[in-house]
């Protein structure tokens, strides 16, 4: 199976990974059943400014067998989709979203990039690899809600300087109530601070890819939400309408609904902004942050997330498209450079009557994936296109049944 670009010849990489599919669990923070989002088709933004705020983050990988230990491919696929969703160009309104609420979609406009030093000053690729005895750490804690799994004493790792740092764990969570947890800002402290999600729901590759509905990396958008701050829009009163996030534009509700609700849903008497990131609904069916979400992340962030921002890794080069390959991986195409280095550029999939099938871009992120499943890519050749300021690519490739 070959790639061509116009330029260059590349043969097609094929990696495979293992896939590790649980039935039993099935709880973001409290959730359950899916259903596809159909086609979409992205349309081209233009690069519009740099992101309000910047943040390194590292993925600590705490495993006891090899399918625990994800790729770095997958983990790839969690940065993408995080950058996707908080860094996107909001342009037009999301059909897929109910009418009453797409005005209301925003972007938080924060970058995320993997730490390229550690705590020392070394070169790291952003993810450390601990190998550990005991998986029941997973969501144990101690005295003051100090996270066993935060502690090298306790079994764990301990954080990265966490005013550095977005410390982001992948562990099994099967011993746990849900597949994600996360410090709030006002909680945390030094030694306790960050994210922790199962090895199962980051991002869409690897162990992600069957793990339905939680297989598109919504789990640590959401986690990453309560990082900073924001609540569930039921405020967790889920048996009265008493329940506050904090959010002027998003309606009281005692529910944060799961699986993926038909249109409309009524609590405490208005329609319910189910499909919101800090609901539970399955990953399919997530679809937005509002401006008041993204009004009170910015204000948390300058209240107890400041230092974090400053520490970013804001200088990293950017590679030319030159340097890019299209790799297959578990069903997607996935863009990127050998080196894991950041990118910015227009891509355009067209097939051989000269259709637009799919567009998208690139800011800064390390990796773009071709969304086959969701825009139904028919077996036949295709032109990918690149642009990047004056300078394109076009990798010609074949999808095989
Ligand atoms: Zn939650």
């Amino acid at each position: 199976m070959l790639i061509k670009s116009s330029d260059f010849v590349f043969s097609l990489i094929l990696i495979f990974c293992s896939i590790a599919h649980q039935d039993g669990m099935a709880q973001r923070c409290s959730v359950a059943d899916s259903v596809g989002n159909g086609k979409i088709i992205s349309t081209i933004t233009p690069f519009e400014k740099r992101s309000a705020y910047r943040f390194q983050v590292v993925f600590h990988v705490m495993f006891t067998n090899d399918d625990e230990n994800i790729s770095m491919i997958q983990i790839l696929s969690q940065l993408e989709i995080l950058n996707k969703i908080y860094d996107e160009n909001v342009s037009s309104e999301d059909p897929n979203i109910p009418q009453e609420f797409r005005k209301l979609k925003a972007s938080p406009n924060i970058h995320f990039c993997l730490a390229d030093k550690d705590p020392n000053g070394q070169i790291t690729n952003g993810v450390t690899r601990t190998k550990i005895n005991d998986i029941n750490i997973a969501c144990k804690k101690f005295a003051g809600n100090k996270r066993y799994i935060m502690h090298t004493s306790l079994g764990g790792l301990d954080i990265w300087p966490p005013d550095q740092y977005i410390n982001i764990y992948a562990i099994n969570r099967e011993q746990c109530n849900a597949l994600g947890e996360s410090v709030f800002p006002w909680d945390a402290t030094m030694e306790d601070d960050g994210i922790i999600i199962d090895y199962r729901a980051i991002g869409f590759i690897g162990t992600a890819a069957n793990n339905k509905p939680f297989h598109q990396g919504k789990t640590l958008v959401h986690e990453m939400g309560h990082y900073f701050g924001l609540k569930h829009l039921s405020g967790d009163h889920h048996n009265d309408c008493l329940g506050d996030d904090f959010v002027s534009d998003t309606p009281i509700q005692s529910d944060d609904y799961s699986g993926c609700p038909s249109n409309p849903q009524s609590s405490c008497g208005n329609k319910a902004m189910y499909m919101n990131y800090m609901c539970t609904v399955d990953d399919p069916c997530m679809l937005l942050f509002t401006k008041g979400q993204v009004d009170r992340m910015h204000s948390i962030i300058q209240q107890y997330r400041y230092e974090l921002a400053n520490h970013s890794c804001i200088d990293v080069p950017e590679t030319s498209i030159d340097e890019l390959f299209l790799i297959y991986n578990q069903g997607f195409y996935q863009i990127k450079n050998q080196d894991n280095k950041p990118w910015s550029g227009n891509c355009e999939l067209i097939d051989t009557r000269g259709h637009l099938i799919w567009a998208s871009a690139s800011k800064q992120s390390i990796s773009l994936s071709i969304p086959v499943f969701n825009i139904n890519l028919h077996p036949g050749m295709y032109f990918l296109r690149i642009s990047q300021n004056n300078s394109h690519k076009t990798f010609k490739f074949i999808n095989f049944p």
